[in-house]
């Protein structure tokens, strides 16, 4: 790509307008930095733009799901709900554009498709698919880690001629599924919100199930007047706690270890986790759930007790309940009477460990048994996640060395920052940083600020290229897989490890370190002049 076909220029390019991109424009044009934001979807909100399948809802509470940045901001935006739904989270996002007037610096339904560094000129060249070439000195890729939808392979998808759709990339308008025998693939997080309002509808439901998932219950509710207050008195202190916990989120408690207390002490604690209806809380319960696989069986059958008290037919009970992996270790989900929706005469449950699925045909789903028809198949497959939309941009570092290409092991990252051999580019979110397994808006906040804070540093010091050094990179990825090997993490199939897809390298992708003590490490980092990065 040579300069002459560049058609602008800008000191950073951003890709995506989820929060991470809306916040990066806001602090670093506020610093005086000539930022474009490109994102293919045609408004702001990232995540809360594409998933409007019914029922969709944050399951971290809307005082903690928020942005943090700006006192004002905090107290003058009124979240209805305990967890926000899906119109009040985006409708909060085009807030936020247009309070801090981010729309001029945007550009949407555009695409990111490539970035080629160029070594000599230590700039990348940019090209979308509207045809934009843009030159920028830094790229920050925003683009999320929940991004890439992604389809079942299973023969004859493409045969089915009744109506499809897929959660993550619902209808703007909406669906009726009024008097329709729906089809729905998968249990993970966006079924188990999606399938009791389905059901309200559809005529009949049939649920495709191959792994049953632990789901705690939302008790979600109006927030009352007082705990607004309490919380909102106090947000800087409160958002203080969130930084330095583990998971993004304040725990009012310190958990101890499952057998420092006898079995009816143990039952007493769950309840009362269970009863708070918060899954954070829930598998803070005890300090070893997630390490200790013996105090993990406690959790695990206390949650599939609860699944067969609310389920009647206790065969259905027992193919919802889980076994295949301990408690936590895949995406706990929240729900509001998923499990109760299974004792309606209409709604049926199809267990893919006893009879999987053999094809789709023209008019519905085979199983090994039987031979079903629908009008509409929903499918709640979930995402490529971690890494899906960071390879499906054709980036290409020092020497034309391709992302893809680099990684074809599984991703290998700086702090799920920054990577050897791509100067000058940077993930939010990134894989082996706490990302998904916390509060994603502290996460996004906390690595826009160390950005933000980056990029003021080699602006005052005159200094245009920063990269990664290899031998840190090593030690990070190391030590980011030691401490996911220390817990029970690994023994799930789970898109964590990115068993979900085929072919993907199985490695586990966040970082389990803990949002308060990686902050810390990011911060030794910067203060120590960017220690393993080489800047020039
Ligand atoms: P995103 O919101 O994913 O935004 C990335 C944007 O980049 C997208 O708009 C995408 O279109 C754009 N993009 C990607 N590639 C390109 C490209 N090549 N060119 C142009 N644009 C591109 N997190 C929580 O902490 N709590 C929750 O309760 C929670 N609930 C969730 C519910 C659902 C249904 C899903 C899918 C995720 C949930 N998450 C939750 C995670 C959620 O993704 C994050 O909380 C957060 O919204 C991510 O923001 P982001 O800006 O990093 O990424
Ligand atoms: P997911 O958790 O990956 O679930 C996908 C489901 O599809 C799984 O049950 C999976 O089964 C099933 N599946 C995939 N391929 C299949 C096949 N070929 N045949 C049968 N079943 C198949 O995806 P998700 O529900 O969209 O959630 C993804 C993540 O987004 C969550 O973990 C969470 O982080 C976030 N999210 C959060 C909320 C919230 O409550 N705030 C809501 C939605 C999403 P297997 O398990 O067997 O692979």
């Amino acid at each position: 790509m040579t300069e002459k076909s560049v058609t602008s220029t800008r000191d950073i390019v951003v890709v995506g307008a989820g929060f991470a991109g809306m916040y990066l424009l806001h602090r670093l044009r506020g610093l005086g930095f000539n930022v474009r934001v490109f994102e293919k979807a045609s408004g702001v909100g990232g995540t809360w733009y594409w998933n409007r399948y019914p029922g969709a809802r944050c399951d971290v509470r809307s005082l903690d799901y928020s942005y943090s940045f700006d006192p004002e901001l905090e107290q003058e935006w009124e979240w209805t709900e305990k967890y926000a739904t899906q119109p009040e989270i985006l409708k909060y996002a085009n807030h936020v554009a247009e309070r801090y007037n981010l729309w001029p610096d945007m550009q949407f339904n555009t695409a990111i498709t490539s970035a080629i560094w160029d070594d000599a000129r230590k700039r990348w060249t940019i090209t979308t698919d509207k045809g934009d070439v843009v030159g920028t000195q830094h790229f920050v890729l925003a683009v999320g880690t929940l991004s890439t939808p992604k389809l079942p392979e299973i023969p004859g998808i493409e045969t089915y001629k009744g109506a499809t759709y897929q959660t993550s990339l619902w209808p703007h308008e909406g669906v009726d599924l009024t008097g329709k025998r729906v089809a729905v693939i998968g249990t993970g997080s966006s079924a188990i919100q999606s399938i009791p309002l389905m059901a309200k509808q559809a005529q009949q439901l049939t649920v495709f199930q191959r792994t049953p998932n632990f789901s705690v219950p939302a008790g979600n509710r109006a927030l009352t007047k007082e705990e607004v207050v309490a919380v909102k008195s106090n947000y800087r202190e409160y958002r203080q706690r969130a930084k330095e916990s583990r998971g993004g989120v304040p725990i009012d408690f310190t958990p101890i270890p499952m057998f420092s207390v006898d079995e009816d002490k143990q039952q007493e604690i769950l309840e009362n986790s269970w009863d708070a209806a918060d899954f954070a809380r829930f598998l803070a319960s005890f300090e070893d759930i997630l390490i200790n696989k013996k105090a993990n069986d406690v959790v695990s059958d206390f949650v599939r007790d609860k699944i067969r008290s609310l389920v009647k037919d206790q065969e259905v009970a027992e193919a919802l309940c889980p076994y295949d992996h301990p408690l936590g270790t895949k995406r706990p989900c929240v729900d509001t009477d998923y499990y109760a929706t299974f004792n309606l005469e209409h709604v049926r449950l199809v267990n893919l460990r006893k009879t999987p699925i053999t094809e789709i045909t023209p008019v519905g789903i085979n199983t090994t048994d039987e031979q079903f028809e629908f009008n509409v198949i929903v499918y709640a497959t979930g995402f490529d996640a971690m890494t899906g939309s960071l390879l499906k941009i054709d980036i290409r570092g020092k020497d034309g060395i391709k992302l893809s290409d680099q990684w074809k092991d599984g991703p290998t990252t700086y702090l799920g920052i920054a990577i050897a051999n791509f100067p000058n580019l940077y993930t939010v979110t990134g894989p082996q940083s706490p990302s998904v397994l916390s509060n994603m808006m502290v996460s996004i906040e906390q690595h826009v600020d160390w950005l933000t804070d980056l990029f003021v540093s080699m602006r005052n010091n005159g200094q245009t290229v920063i990269e990664a050094t290899q031998k840190a990179q090593d030690e990070w990825v190391a030590h980011s897989s030691e401490v996911g090997n220390m817990t029970l993490y690994p023994l799930a199939n789970s898109w964590y490890m990115g068993a979900n897809v085929p072919g993907k390298p199985r490695v586990f992708l966040p970082y389990l370190g803990g949002v308060g003590p990686y902050r810390e490490l990011c911060n030794e980092v910067a203060s120590a002049g960017y220690k393993g990065f080489s800047i020039a």
